[in-house]
C-alpha cells in the first residue's frame, strides 16, 4: 500500500495538471546542484521551457548567453539557412578539454584512418553529436535543447565533471531553424491562455505546408547523403570533422503514440551496416529504458522504424563507423492535447527528450572504449576489404555535361571521399570519358563503405517493407556515364579542391551563335536570353558547321535584327555563358551539313512565364523541389499560385502552369478556370497522381493499366505487410528514349534512369512516335518493387503530351525533380516548358 501511494504521488509530479506551468526543475534531475552564475533559459528568453514554443531567434540568444557564461561551452556559427538564420553548434566538454580541443579532434579522427589502426584509444574522449527537431513541427527536441544545454553548463559535482572529461558533446540545438521558426509562430499565435486540449482546435492544425520542412519545403532528414541543402552542408561538415561515435536525432510522431528509441525493426537494417552496430544500439537502448522507467514514461523499440536509407540522420552514422539513434516522441503539436494516453502536455514531451539526451551521454561515457574500438575496427575492416581489390577504380563523367558531373564530384567531396582527375581522354568499357569532365574514385580508401552505399545497385532484399526509398544509386540519379575497372591506369592527379566551373563565348560574330542543349545549366542560359528579348531558335535536327557537330535541340541565336547590336550581344552572351557554365560557339555561315541555320527546322522560342499550383491538396515536397529548381538552380521566376485563390486569379499572363503531385486535385471552379486557360493556348504540366486527376477531369485522354491483385492465403495479421510490399517507395527504372522528340532534347544516351515512387501505369499510345519515353521490358535498375508491379510497369510510358484546344496537357507519372539530387532528369521539365509548342 505504501508503495502504491509513493507511485501515484510520483506520477502526479510527472504529468503536471493540464494548466500547470512547468518550471525548470520539472526537467532537471533533482539531486544536483546548479551553478548560480549560469543563466537559466527563463532569464534570457522571458518564459519557462515549454510555456511557449521557442522561436529560433530566442533559441540563438539563449545559446549565445550560455556559451558566454560557461567555460564548458564553445559556440560557432557554421553558415546560414535559406532565410538567413544561423546554423549553430555548441561544443560541450570539460574546460581542460577545451584547452586542447584541436588535438582531441585530431586524435579522434585519426582512429578512422589507416595510420590509426593500432592507436591506443583508452584515453580518448567519446564523441556524441546530439541534434534536435530536424522536422520543425516536431518541436520537443529543440525546446528540450534549452534545458539540456543549461544542465550541461550548470550542473555541479563529480559525476558531471567526470562525464565531461570523457565526452565531447556536439550539440546542434536546431537542425532546421526555418521550420522551427515557422512552427513556433503557428503554435504560439493559436495558443489560448486557458490551454485547450481539444485536438479540433486550430492550434493543432497548421496551415500548408507546415513547419516540418525547410524554406523550400524539403524534408531535411532525407538529405544526409545527397547534401543538397545548406543546413545539411553544415551538419555533414561537422560530422566528417568529428566522426561522432553516437549521433542522435530527436523527432516526434503521432499524438497517440508513446516514445520510440532505436533499435528499430531488426530485419530492416541496411546490409552494409555491421551486425555489431545493432548490438551496440541495443546496449545503448538499455540506458534509455532505465531512464524512462525512472520517470514512469511508456516507450517501445524494435518495431515500426527501420535503419535502411543512409540519407537519414539516424542511419547515416551506421555506414560511417558510428551509431545513429532515432528518437520519436508522441507529439502534443501545440501546448497540450488529448490523447489515448490521457492529456499530453508539451512539457512532458520535452521531458522525455531531455531524459533520453541525458541517457545517451550516460551510455556514451560507460561504453566509451567499446564505441571507440568499434569505430577503429570498422575502418580497419573497410581497409581489409579493399586489400583484396586494391586497384579497383570507379570512373564517371559526361562528355557533354561538365556541370552535372561536377555536382556529383561536389557531393563526394562533401562526404570526404577521395577523388582524382582522369589522366587523359579514354574510351573505357565502350564509354568515352573526357579528361575535363570526368572523375576517378579509387576504392582503396577509408570511406570505401560509404562509396559503396552511394553507388551500389541493389535489387534483392530480405524484407519488402521500406520506411523510405529503397534505392538512391547516385550515378543513375545523375544519368552519368559510369564504369568500374580493376586498374589504376586512369588515375590522374588527386583533387584537393574542385576546379570552379566556367563558360565561354567565341569571338564576336556577325552571323550567329550556337550552343548544344546538353549542359545542365542551359535552361538558365536560355531563360536569360529570352527574358532579355533576344530571339533564339531550337534546332529539331542535328547538323554540323565549321567543324563542330550539334545534336537535337541545339540553340541558335542569330546576330542580325536583334535589339542588341553585335558588340552588345557578344558581351551579353559572354555573361550568359559564364553564369551558366556553357560554351557558346560563334558561327560565320548559315550553310551547314544537315539543316541550314535558316531552315524551317529551327523553331522560334518564346519567353516563358511559369506558375505552379501550391497549397492545400498539393504535395508540398514535390512543389518545393520545383520551386527550388527554378529559384536556386536556373534563376527562373516561378509564381506560386495557392489553391485558395487560384479560381480568382487572372491566368492569362502565364505560358505554363505546373501542377505537382495531388490526390484530390483542385476544386471545380479552379478546374474550369484551368481548363479554359489551356484551351486558350496554355501548357499544363501535371505530375504523378495529378495525372489520374487530369484524366478523370477530361484534361487528357489516357489509358491506365490497373492492377488486379487479390489477397490469397493472407491472414489478417499479414495484411499490412501484404499491402506494404506493393508500395513502390522509391526505386530506379530504365527507360528508352526517342532522342529526336523535343522532350528528350539534351540527352545524349538512348536510355535514361527514372526515379519512381508511384504506382501509376499508362498504356503506350498506339502511335509509337507519341511514346518518346518508355519503360523497357525489364526496367528495374536498383531498388525494390513487387513482381506484380514490375509486370505492370514494363513497357508502360511515364510521359504523355496531348493537345487540348489550342493548348497542351503534359503528364509525368514520375517525379523528375526528386529531392534536388536527381540532376539526371531535371531537364525533362525544362523541355516541357521551353519546347511545349513542339510536343
Ligand atoms: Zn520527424
Amino acid at each position: 500500500m505504501k508503495k502504491l501511494i509513493f507511485l501515484s504521488l510520483f506520477l502526479v509530479s510527472l504529468t503536471l495538471t493540464s494548466q500547470e506551468k512547468a518550471t525548470l526543475d520539472y526537467y532537471l534531475p533533482s539531486n544536483t546542484n546548479y551553478n548560480k552564475n549560469i543563466p537559466t533559459p527563463e532569464s534570457i528568453i522571458g518564459h519557462e521551457v515549454g510555456e511557449w514554443h521557442i522561436t529560433h531567434d530566442k533559441l540563438v540568444y539563449y545559446m549565445q548567453a550560455l556559451a558566454a557564461s560557461s567555460d564548458r561551452i564553445s559556440i560557432e556559427n557554421r553558415g546560414e539557412t535559406f532565410e538567413g538564420r544561423p546554423l549553430l553548434l555548441l561544443t560541450i566538454t570539460a574546460p581542460k578539454n577545451h584547452g586542447k580541443i584541436e588535438q582531441i579532434q585530431k586524435d579522434h579522427l585519426s582512429i578512422t584512418k589507416e595510420t590509426g589502426a593500432t592507436q591506443d584509444v583508452s584515453n580518448l574522449p567519446v564523441v556524441v553529436y546530439q541534434g534536435f527537431s530536424i522536422h520543425g513541427n516536431e518541436p520537443s527536441g529543440s525546446n528540450a535543447a534549452l534545458a539540456y544545454a543549461y544542465y550541461l553548463a550548470a550542473a555541479e559535482g563529480d559525476a558531471i565533471e567526470k562525464l565531461l572529461e570523457n565526452t565531447v558533446i556536439l550539440l546542434d540545438p536546431s537542425f532546421n531553424p526555418d521550420g522551427l521558426q515557422r512552427f513556433a509562430y503557428w503554435a504560439n499565435t493559436n495558443k489560448s491562455s486557458n490551454l485547450n486540449p481539444d485536438n479540433n482546435d486550430r492550434e493543432y492544425h497548421e496551415v500548408w505546408p507546415g513547419g516540418r520542412t525547410n524554406h523550400y519545403w524539403f524534408d531535411m532528414n532525407r538529405d544526409w547523403l545527397p547534401v543538397q541543402l545548406p543546413e545539411s552542408r553544415a551538419r555533414i561538415a561537422t560530422f566528417h570533422k568529428w566522426m561522432p561515435n553516437i549521433l542522435t536525432d530527436h523527432h516526434e510522431m503521432g499524438t497517440n503514440a508513446t516514445f520510440f528509441f532505436q533499435p528499430g525493426e531488426p530485419d530492416r537494417v541496411h546490409p552494409l551496416t555491421p551486425k555489431i552496430n545493432q548490438e551496440l544500439t541495443t546496449e545503448i537502448a538499455t540506458y534509455h529504458s532505465k531512464a524512462l522507467d525512472n520517470i514512469g514514461s511508456l516507450y517501445f523499440s524494435e518495431e515500426n522504424y527501420d535503419d535502411y536509407y543512409y540519407g537519414k540522420g539516424s542511419t547515416f552514422p551506421d555506414v560511417n563507423g558510428g551509431i545513429g539513434i532515432l528518437f520519436e516522441q508522441a507529439s502534443s503539436r501545440g501546448h497540450i492535447q488529448e490523447s489515448e494516453n490521457g492529456i499530453l502536455t508539451f512539457p512532458f514531451t520535452i521531458k522525455n527528450q531531455f531524459t533520453t539526451a541525458l541517457s545517451t551521454i550516460e551510455a556514451a561515457e560507460n561504453m566509451r572504449v567499446k564505441l571507440l574500438l568499434y569505430q577503429q575496427q570498422f575502418y580497419k575492416d573497410a581497409l581489409t576489404e579493399n586489400s583484396k581489390n586494391k586497384t579497383k577504380t570507379i570512373i564517371f563523367g559526361d562528355a557533354k555535361d561538365a556541370a552535372k558531373s561536377w555536382h556529383l564530384a561536389e557531393i563526394l567531396q562533401r562526404q570526404k571521399i577521395k577523388l582524382h582527375h582522369l589522366k587523359s581522354d579514354a574510351k573505357i568499357n565502350g564509354k568515352a570519358f573526357h579528361k575535363e569532365n570526368s572523375y576517378v574514385v579509387p576504392m582503396n580508401q577509408r570511406n570505401s563503405r560509404l562509396i559503396k552505399a552511394m553507388i551500389e545497385k541493389r535489387t534483392t532484399f530480405t524484407d519488402s517493407l521500406f520506411y523510405d526509398i529503397s534505392a538512391w544509386t547516385f550515378p543513375l540519379a545523375f544519368n552519368l556515364d559510369y564504369t568500374e575497372v580493376n586498374s589504376t591506369a586512369n588515375l590522374g592527379e588527386e583533387i584537393t579542391a574542385l576546379p570552379t566551373l566556367s563558360g565561354s563565348v567565341g569571338n564576336l560574330s556577325n552571323y550567329a551563335y550556337v550552343f548544344e542543349w546538353n549542359e545542365y545549366y542551359t535552361p538558365k542560359a536560355l531563360n536569360k536570353i529570352l527574358n532579355k528579348g533576344i530571339r533564339a531558335k531550337v534546332g529539331e535536327k542535328p547538323f554540323s558547321v565549321e567543324g563542330n557537330t550539334y545534336d537535337y535541340g541545339s540553340i541558335l541565336i542569330p546576330v542580325q535584327n536583334q535589339k542588341l547590336n553585335p558588340e552588345e550581344l557578344h558581351t551579353f552572351l559572354k555573361e550568359v555563358a559564364q553564369e551558366s557554365y556553357i560554351d557558346i560557339i560563334s558561327v560565320g555561315t548559315g550553310h551547314t551539313l544537315g539543316i541550314d541555320l535558316g531552315s524551317g527546322s529551327f523553331q522560334a522560342l518564346e519567353k516563358q512565364e511559369v506558375a505552379i499550383i501550391v497549397g492545400n491538396g498539393i504535395t508540398s515536397y514535390d512543389a518545393g523541389e520545383i520551386w527550388h529548381l527554378f529559384d536556386q538552380r536556373y534563376n527562373i521566376n516561378l509564381t506560386k499560385l495557392d489553391t485558395d485563390y487560384f479560381s480568382r486569379t487572372d491566368l492569362s499572363r502565364y505560358t505554363a502552369i505546373i501542377m505537382p503531385n495531388s490526390y484530390r486535385g483542385i476544386d471545380k471552379a479552379a478546374s474550369e478556370k484551368l481548363k479554359m486557360w489551356v484551351k486558350n493556348g496554355g501548357t499544363l504540366i501535371g505530375y504523378r497522381n495529378t495525372t489520374k486527376w487530369l484524366a478523370k477531369n477530361e484534361f487528357i485522354d489516357l489509358r491506365f493499366k490497373n492492377d488486379t491483385l487479390v489477397a490469397k492465403d493472407i491472414t489478417y495479421e499479414q495484411k499490412q505487410s501484404f499491402f506494404g510490399a506493393q508500395v513502390t517507395g522509391g526505386a530506379i527504372f530504365e527507360t528508352k528514349l526517342d532522342r529526336s522528340h523535343p522532350i528528350n532534347f539534351g540527352y545524349k544516351n538512348d536510355v535514361l534512369p527514372l526515379f519512381r515512387n508511384t504506382n501509376i501505369y499508362i498504356e503506350p499510345d498506339k502511335s509509337s512516335y507519341n511514346n518518346p519515353i518508355q519503360y523497357t521490358s525489364n526496367p528495374l535498375l536498383s531498388g525494390y518493387i513487387s513482381e506484380e508491379k514490375l509486370k505492370l510497369l514494363s513497357n508502360s510510358v511515364p510521359f504523355q503530351a496531348k493537345s487540348l484546344g489550342r493548348g497542351k496537357v503534359i503528364v509525368f507519372t514520375d517525379n523528375t525533380n526528386f529531392r534536388a539530387f536527381w540532376y539526371g532528369t531535371n531537364k525533362l521539365l525544362m523541355n516541357a516548358i521551353f519546347f511545349s509548342d513542339m510536343l
